[in-house]
């Protein structure tokens, strides 16, 4: 009997094991005292941060190929127009991604401000050198986030953006494309635009987005 009293009473003042209560100090049958409620752990600081800025980033995206899409609208090549709005809803759904997941995560979400977008480029290769640009800027920053999240064993954080790694791939791709064949007209006459301009609007609609 004496012995089963000593083991309760240990259980009763053990210290905490569990990360969840170990700022509790003193573990009672197990549970939380109730002066201390329970936590998730916080993402880790410079991981958050990232993500913070990355929400940033897939705004201004979507706000700079609204530019875009202005900008070929105001010249007169409607498909550009509509791929580049197309463009900017894609990138908008994936700051949605990026919100979700910070939500899900409990991560505090800092809303940033916003600049306009510029939309008073030079050409339309410089236009989309422009959006080549910013997306190696984009596919980089992802980058970043993935290593940081591993050096800090985030590793829900790190499985997440694997999506945005590969999709990385696919928009560096696709402006170069656009980007090749733009240079392939340079010196041709100003009309053989609009047969690109054709191509550019047949671009649909994702199906289903992203799923955010
Ligand atoms: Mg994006």
């Amino acid at each position: 009997m004496k012995k089963a009293l000593l083991a309760a009473s240990l259980i009763l003042t053990s210290t905490c094991v569990s990360p969840v209560y170990s700022h509790c100090g003193t573990c009672v049958a197990r549970a939380c005292p109730d002066a201390c409620s329970i936590e998730r752990p916080a993402l880790n600081e410079d991981v958050e941060a990232a993500l913070n800025a990355q929400l940033k980033l897939e705004l201004e995206s979507s706000y700079l190929y609204l530019g875009m899409s202005t900008y070929f609208s105001q010249k007169g090549l409607g498909g550009f127009a509509h791929w580049f709005k197309l463009q900017s809803e894609e990138e908008y759904d994936h700051a949605m991604k990026v919100y979700n997941f910070m939500l899900d995560r409990g991560v505090t979400i800092h809303l940033p401000d916003l600049a306009g977008p510029k939309f008073d480029y030079s050409s339309p290769i410089h236009a989309v050198e422009v959006g080549l640009a910013h997306e190696i800027h984009v596919s980089q920053t992802i980058k970043d986030i993935y290593g940081l999240a591993q050096d800090a064993r985030e590793y829900d954080t790190a499985e997440f953006v694997l999506w945005f790694l590969k999709e990385q791939v696919e928009e560096e791709n696709l402006f170069e494309g656009i980007l090749t064949k733009l240079r392939m007209l340079e010196n041709a006459h100003p009309a053989a635009l609009l047969f690109l301009d054709y191509e550019m609007a047949q671009r649909a609609a994702a199906s289903g987005g992203c799923g955010c």
